[in-house]
């Protein structure tokens, strides 16, 4: 053990060094996000994956939604309906010194604070002084929790904007550190993506089991009364199908 380490620095390390060890950490977070199938468990696992490997003090994942598909304003009462289909960043996960997810910053419009800088420019955001930042002197919780660095990563599919990672630390992030988490980033958008599809798929199907389950009922009732009669033309529609792909009786 030569001189110098030990001081849980990166420092006598070459660059090289320091960029796979990012790596490794960051393929542990990887891999965790992609155990989850579950939208909220692999938003979880990547801001709290990050708050362990990241040296991060605060990882947040906002998504680009509208309102209407927001869990957090879905529970919300006071939700402006107006707002329910506009997109905007809703902060759907939140890891280290604040994991509330509700509160006035949940919804950031596209240009305001850090998250929405990154959205509006849907560019990578890195910043050494956040206390010195303009558009973070209304934030008195950075200078309360001694916060420096901010990395900043759109999350982007197929060129299309699905959120935005902001990873908060109190200290500068070392350019090479930032690059590997821009790489991370890029991982996570497509199992954020994937998850929402998943989830999207599996609403879609349970919807169709519900309503398979009321027309079979409707049918039963039907049968019970003596003829298919129907009572609504929905359903009479269904059964007019019903009959020419499988006429009675083929069976
Ligand atoms: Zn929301």
């Amino acid at each position: 053990v030569s001189e110098g380490e030990g001081e849980g620095d990166s420092a006598g390390r070459g660059s090289g060094g320091a960029a796979s060890e990012h790596l490794e950490l960051l393929r542990r977070v990887t891999e965790g996000m992609t155990l989850h199938r579950k939208l909220e468990d692999v938003l979880g696992a990547i801001t709290r994956g990050l708050v362990g490997a990241a040296d991060a003090a605060l990882a947040r994942i906002w998504l680009y939604t509208a309102a209407g598909a927001c869990g957090v304003c879905a529970r919300d009462a006071r939700a402006d309906p107006a707002a329910r289909d506009a997109r905007s960043l809703h902060l759907c996960a939140s890891a280290g010194i604040f994991e509330d997810l509700a509160g006035p910053l949940h919804r950031v419009p596209l240009g305001t604070y850090l998250g929405g800088r990154v959205a509006e420019h849907r560019a990578p955001l890195l910043l050494d002084d956040l206390q010195a930042e303009p558009s973070a002197r209304d934030l008195p919780w950075i200078a309360e929790h001694g916060l420096r660095g901010f990395a900043g990563y759109p999350l982007l599919f197929d060129g299309q904007l699905e959120g935005v990672l902001g990873v908060f630390r109190r200290r500068p992030w070392e350019p090479e550190a930032f690059r590997v988490l821009g790489i991370f980033a890029a991982q996570a958008a497509i199992a954020i993506k994937n998850a929402a599809l998943v989830e999207a798929v599996e609403r879609r199907s349970e919807r169709l089991t519900l309503e398979n389950a009321y027309l079979q009922d409707e049918l039963r009732r039907d049968h019970g009364s003596g003829a298919i009669v129907g009572r609504s033309a929905a359903l009479r529609e269904v059964l007019g199908r019903l009959e020419r792909v499988a006429p009675t009786g083929s069976t």
